[in-house]
């Protein structure tokens, strides 16, 4: 295949064209990019403009929220785009696992969440024993133990912290005490839902986990939530009563802080906010951007493994009626192909 890469692309992720170049690339500028090639890898969504420019028999792949901006895909198919769009994977199938682009990005921002925990938190994150004294180790709380939760519960605990975690599903107890942290439990803990995710919880079991949940946030120093469940706004864990009852000088980091909300009552995406208590909340739904090399390195090797499962002998091969597929592949030959997509589509 011949490579072309937007001139600047990777700049800001410590890729240099001249890096691409002597990987036997070539650099274009955009338009070029997007009028020349047969597959278009792409981060996100580049918006409707962008879009508008792709012309029949193209593939793009990336993360395209394809089951929010139902529009913009059923214009895609209108022009015969293929779109693979990255939420869509199914992940629990193993041979998927190469392509798994939440999965790999989520992990590097759970492990930049316990970085940055130890980096706010104004004291030692590890027990230190010295001539001036002894400093007792920081106890961090992780509410939601999915692929970002257990790689910051992993992070915090070589740091040195004493570590936690909660989730609901129950499944996620192993994995937790795996790694050496304490798994937690409240009386909601029935909250698994399909395809290993969790379910969304009734109003009331949502009350009942929030009080419960204050008692576990009072005695912590950093908390880190990564709590989501998919089609639905991330829950809320920590009520503005845990933020007033917590500690000063604790840190909540909210992974899941977006437009929709978060787990942390009063947290705002890419902000942080100090309350009068001397409580940190940070808003932190862009942690994978903050690690650009090592995430980048891991989203080419989730686009590999895809431009490798859809081209065999130099063509472009669609196999609709395998599992992977049909649950990745947006659109393709005119059709909207995920079911998931068609059903929210109607
Ligand atoms: P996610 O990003 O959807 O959610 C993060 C975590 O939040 C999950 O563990 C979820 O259970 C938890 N959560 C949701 N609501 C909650 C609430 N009210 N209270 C507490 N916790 C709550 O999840 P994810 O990280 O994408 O992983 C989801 C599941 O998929 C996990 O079981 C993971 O191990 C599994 N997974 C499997 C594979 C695979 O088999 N290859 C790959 C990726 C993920």
């Amino acid at each position: 295949m011949e490579v072309l890469i937007e001139a600047g692309a990777g700049t800001d992720s410590y890729y240099s064209d001249e890096a691409y170049v002597n990987a036997g690339a070539k650099i274009v500028d955009r338009e070029t990019a997007i009028k020349q090639a047969n597959i278009i890898a792409m981060v996100q969504n580049p918006g409707e403009e962008t879009l508008a420019q792709l012309h029949a028999q193209q593939v793009i792949i990336g993360l395209l929220n394809p089951l929010v901006v139902t529009d913009e895909m059923s214009k895609l198919a209108q022009q015969n785009v293929s779109v693979l769009s990255f939420e869509l994977l199914p992940r629990t199938i193993s041979r998927a696992q190469t392509m798994d682009v939440l999965s790999s990005q989520a992990s590097v921002a759970g492990y930049k969440a316990a970085l940055i925990g130890s980096n706010t938190y104004p004291k030692y994150f590890p027990m230190m024993i010295t001539a001036a004294g002894t400093v007792k180790p920081a106890k961090v709380l992780v509410l939601g133990t999915g692929v970002a939760g257990l790689q910051a519960i992993g992070t915090a605990k070589r740091l040195g912290a004493v570590v936690s975690g909660y989730d609901v599903r129950p499944a996620s107890r192993g994995e937790v005490e795996s790694l050496g942290a304490t798994f937690l439990t409240t009386s909601v803990d029935n909250g698994a839902g399909a395809g290993g995710y969790a379910r969304e919880l009734t109003a009331e079991e949502q009350q009942k986990q929030q009080e419960e949940l204050a008692g576990f946030i009072a005695q912590n120093d950093v908390v880190i939530t990564t709590a989501q469940v998919p089609g639905h706004k991330p829950p809320l864990l920590v009520t503005k009563t845990s933020i007033q009852a917590a500690k000063p000088a604790t840190v909540f980091i909210d992974l899941a802080a977006s437009e929709l909300g978060g787990n942390v009552a009063g947290s705002k995406p890419f902000e942080t906010v100090t309350t009068d208590q001397q409580v940190m909340i940070i808003g932190a739904g862009d942690l994978a951007s903050r690690v650009p090399n090592s995430a980048s390195q891991l989203f080419a090797k989730n686009v590999q493994a895809i431009i490798n499962y859809i081209v065999s002998e130099d063509q472009l091969n669609f196999d609709l009626t395998d599992d992977v597929l049909k649950e990745l592949v947006a659109t393709h030959d005119g059709e909207i192909i995920n079911p998931r997509l068609r059903k929210t589509m109607g």
